[in-house]
């Protein structure tokens, strides 16, 4: 890691980690994390210098809170209020937009968030008219019942709208297909409606998380986001203007070759040089 970048590390901020890939990985049989090398310690570190930091995975099979508790268990210092899902970032954006009547293709864990909010959730089947937007997420139980009702429900007008559209995500057993994006698929093909995307790499996503560590939007080029997906983490990271670090330990290869958009500030092996690097200041 160069000089700069170590520079930029041990002055920013805050920080936006992913979680799947990055500093854990889930057991897709065991519903647990394991905690990824030098991870707890970086977050330790963060956390003893009093720089504010968050989780957010564009999971959403559980609630906010279950994940958290799920990385405490692995050792992680996260409480309950720095661990977000796309989620989370929906129910800020639903609310602002005014769509307060959701209906959302995603299970439970996956619809908490909105109804913490206060929106008025709808079943993935359930009959609703008036219906505003089409929440797609977590959703391992999709039917032909819950296609159907989605699609009338964007046929009479409702917003399309998405916590990922990433087809893998890194688990212990390898890469797991993302939910979302072949319900998405399915959707677009039968509406011609595109998904918005309020989880990762979305402004919604990224500002979100700046509110959340209790930062204004000018601070978004202090920010580093820290990430196995190029397409998620560092996308997000460029396009808000802020830096990132790239680790090659989920779905991202050392020699990928990645578009400009899509290039991490510094790409990691893993986060032994981070660790330095704040440990240095
Ligand atoms: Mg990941």
């Amino acid at each position: 890691m160069n000089a700069e970048i170590s520079a930029r590390l041990r002055g920013a901020a805050g920080f936006i980690f992913d979680m799947d890939g990055t500093i854990a990985l889930g057991d897709s049989k065991s519903g647990g994390h394991r905690a990824l090398p030098h991870a707890i310690a970086v977050l330790e570190t963060l956390k003893a210098a009093g720089t504010p930091f968050v989780v957010f995975t564009n999971g959403t099979a559980k609630p906010p809170a279950a994940y958290a508790q799920s990385l405490r268990n692995a050792g992680f210092p996260v409480a309950d209020g720095q661990m977000l899902t796309p989620s989370s970032s929906a129910a800020i954006w639903l609310a602002k937009s005014g769509l307060t009547k959701v209906r959302v293709l995603g299970n439970a864990g996956c619809a908490a968030p909105l109804v913490d909010a206060g929106l008025d959730v709808i079943g993935p089947s359930d009959e609703a008219e008036g219906v505003q937007a089409v929440y797609t997420g977590w959703f391992r139980e999709f039917d032909f019942a819950a296609l159907e009702a989605g699609c009338h429900s964007l046929w009479g007008g409702a917003r399309l709208v998405t916590a990922s559209n990433v087809p893998f995500f890194a688990t212990e057993n390898g890469r797991a297909i993302g939910a979302s994006y072949p319900i998405n698929a399915m959707l677009s093909a039968m509406t011609g409606k595109r998904p918005r995307i309020l989880g990762k790499p979305s402004r919604v996503a990224f500002e979100t998380a700046l509110g959340v560590m209790g930062l204004p939007r000018s601070a978004a080029k202090d920010i580093i986001v820290v990430g196995d997906d190029p397409a998620l983490e560092m996308r997000m990271a460029n396009d808000a203007g802020a830096s990132s670090v790239g680790l090659a330990t989920g779905v991202m290869s050392a020699d990928a070759e990645l578009p400009e958009h899509s290039r991490p500030s510094c790409l990691l092996g893993d986060l032994e040089p981070m660790l330095a690097a704040l440990q240095a200041g």
